[in-house]
């Protein structure tokens, strides 16, 4: 069985490690043991303290959780912010020509530009058409009669 000394020297340093915690506490426990005229009247309001230290705590941690979430929601907005740019980026990058379907070149300084010709995917060659304007394989409407 624990002393009731021993006691409230265990409840003092939770306080005060908890206290130290929290912000607008009154921490100043000289005060207290001058107006506590017994023992139990001390142990009535160490507890007393410190249910009122663990609502802080849970408050705190309730704000802490919430200041979390929005900076996940923040960061997450800023991900989607740059997910396009990164992609422009990417494809720019891979530097690959839609006129002759070759990388290393964009289609403005493609070869096939001064031959007026272009790599038919349709075809699937070099012809004097873009796939778009292709009449060896027109789009079909399956569904037209
Ligand atoms: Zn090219
Ligand atoms: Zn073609």
């Amino acid at each position: 069985m624990e002393s009731i000394d021993e006691k409230l020297s265990q409840l003092t340093s939770a306080y005060n490690k908890m206290a130290n915690h929290v912000n607008g506490m009154d921490t100043n426990c000289e005060n207290m043991w001058v107006k506590m005229k017994t023992m139990e009247q001390a142990m009535a309001y160490m507890m007393e303290q410190l249910e009122c230290v663990t609502k802080h705590v849970s408050d705190l941690n309730v704000s802490m959780k919430l200041r979390d979430e929005e900076e996940r929601e923040k960061a997450e907005a800023n991900k989607n912010r740059e997910a396009p740019r990164a992609r422009v980026t990417n494809t720019v990058m891979e530097n690959r020509c839609y006129r002759c379907d070759h990388s290393g070149h964009k289609s403005l300084d493609c070869p096939l530009k001064e031959q007026n010709k272009w790599f038919c995917y349709k075809c699937q060659s070099v012809q004097n058409h873009i796939a778009a304007k292709c009449p060896n394989h027109r789009y079909v409407d399956d569904n037209k009669n």
